[in-house]
């Protein structure tokens, strides 16, 4: 990594090395996730929409219904899209067997950067690893939507289409939809990370943008870090951050509208003197200067294979 990249006072809420134990050491990444297309959020079982009723505002408790993200969907495209970003800087020719075909969900190597941070549930059996699973370090919540779901929701009807004569016939039924420029604000939080690791996760979060349940069609999203807040604690929750955000005039600055949240939540913290507060834009800046080499990517890989012989050296010794 490059020695003159340093990102000043949240540096000492990095770690050298992963190691079998967290720290405290918790950096929360507090972004707004836009859609910038018709995107469809919904569980695999119904066509409707996560909704759920919540304050209006953290100054006004009248009722809204809010459109949910949930964290899982958040979770499982940005860690697909890690392991692809990681994978192709490393050259998958420099990588052992395992490592290459590492593939969510039911082929995880264990020991590549994308399982130690986002970590891996072993489901394969009888080769001496089955009893651990490796603890993910990264957290995601629930997203809601900072305008309420009248606003943002459509319904779409799709139409058979008979292709001798292509014209259209009734229509079959509908799905419901977040039209473009919604805004979910909402907060990821780093346990015990590398200095690499922090740099990759933004690279990837910040250059993810594809999130629909229906991929090939939909889904556009566009996220934006406002806020980066390190700690010995979560400073603030993303629920906390969406009421707050909810309040007038957020959007139209909301880098400085998120300094002053942050500000706010962090003097609640419990460990006053290890709170370290910094604007999302100047993060941003420093993200992108930072390249996603061969060395950087390399480096991750051998400190998440250190850490999975580490973990079967443990096992075994506490099999004794
Ligand atoms: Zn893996």
């Amino acid at each position: 990594m490059n020695e003159s990249m340093d990102f000043g006072e949240l540096e000492k809420f990095f770690v050298d090395d992963i190691g079998l134990y967290r720290t405290a050491n918790t950096i929360q990444l507090l972004l707004l996730r836009q859609t910038h297309d018709y995107t469809i959020f919904r569980t695999e079982e119904t066509r409707e929409l996560n909704v759920v009723t919540l304050p209006s505002s953290s100054t006004d408790p009248s009722p809204m219904i809010r459109v949910a993200m949930l964290a899982s969907k958040q979770k499982a495209v940005e860690s697909r899209h890690f392991l692809t970003l990681v994978r192709t800087a490393a050259g998958e020719e420099n990588l052992d067997e395992e490592q290459k075909k590492c593939a969510l969900k039911d082929a995880l190597c264990q020991k590549c950067p994308r399982c130690v941070l986002f970590g891996a549930v072993s489901t394969e059996r009888g080769r001496g690893r089955e009893r651990w699973n490796i603890k993910h370090r990264v957290e995601y919540s629930t997203a809601y939507s900072l305008e309420p779901y009248d606003e943002i929701s459509e319904l779409m009807t799709f139409n058979a289409v008979y292709t001798v004569s292509q014209s259209t016939g009734q229509a079959l039924g509908y799905t419901e939809n977040i039209s473009p420029l919604a805004n979910f604000p909402t907060v990821i939080t780093l346990n015990s990370v590398t200095k690499e690791e922090f740099v990759a996760f933004l690279k990837c979060v910040l250059s993810c943008k594809s999130y629909g349940a229906e991929t090939r069609v939909k889904g556009d999203v566009v996220n934006h870090l406002l806020g980066v807040v390190g700690g010995y604690e979560e400073i603030i929750t993303p629920l906390e951050f969406c009421l707050e955000a909810t309040n007038e005039g957020f959007l139209e600055n909301p880098v400085d509208r998120t300094f002053e949240i942050m500000k706010k939540f962090s003097e609640y913290a419990m460990f006053q003197d290890n709170v370290v507060i910094m604007r999302g834009d100047e993060i941003t800046e420093k993200i992108k200067e930072i390249p996603l080499d061969r060395t950087l990517a390399l480096s991750m890989y051998e400190k998440a294979k250190r850490f999975s012989d580490k973990l079967v050296e443990y096992d075994k010794r506490s099999q004794r």
